[in-house]
């Protein structure tokens, strides 16, 4: 799998590490142990995945029912089979939250 170019976001809302302020939070109180927000996702998240670069932050996990690991990478493979390496940025309102939880049928 070429994922050299996947960009490292939570699977539920579509938001990266660094606009997240769980991570962001976590970088500023740690700045010798993570570089970025994205190390905090890749080092200490646990639904994070290396493989697709996905991961669930604390909101959408809560959302999704707390699922476990197993069942998340099913999930994960699905969002790049849809969204591919995911790099464009579009904007996420804060209302855009509310469909983190959606799934997609079949
Ligand atoms: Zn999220």
């Amino acid at each position: 799998m070429n994922n050299e170019n996947y960009v490292t976001r939570c699977a539920g809302c579509g938001k990266r590490p660094v606009q997240m302020s769980e991570y962001v939070d976590r970088t500023l109180a740690e700045p010798d142990r993570y570089k970025s927000p994205r190390d905090v996702v890749e080092l200490d998240e646990g639904t994070y995945d290396p493989n697709t670069k996905l991961f669930l932050c604390t909101d959408c996990y809560i959302k999704a029912g707390t699922p476990l690991n197993a069942d998340l990478i099913p999930t994960y493979r699905k969002v790049r089979a849809v969204m591919g390496a995911w790099t464009e940025d579009p904007e996420y309102p804060e209302e855009a939250q509310e469909g983190c939880g959606s799934n997609e049928a079949g």
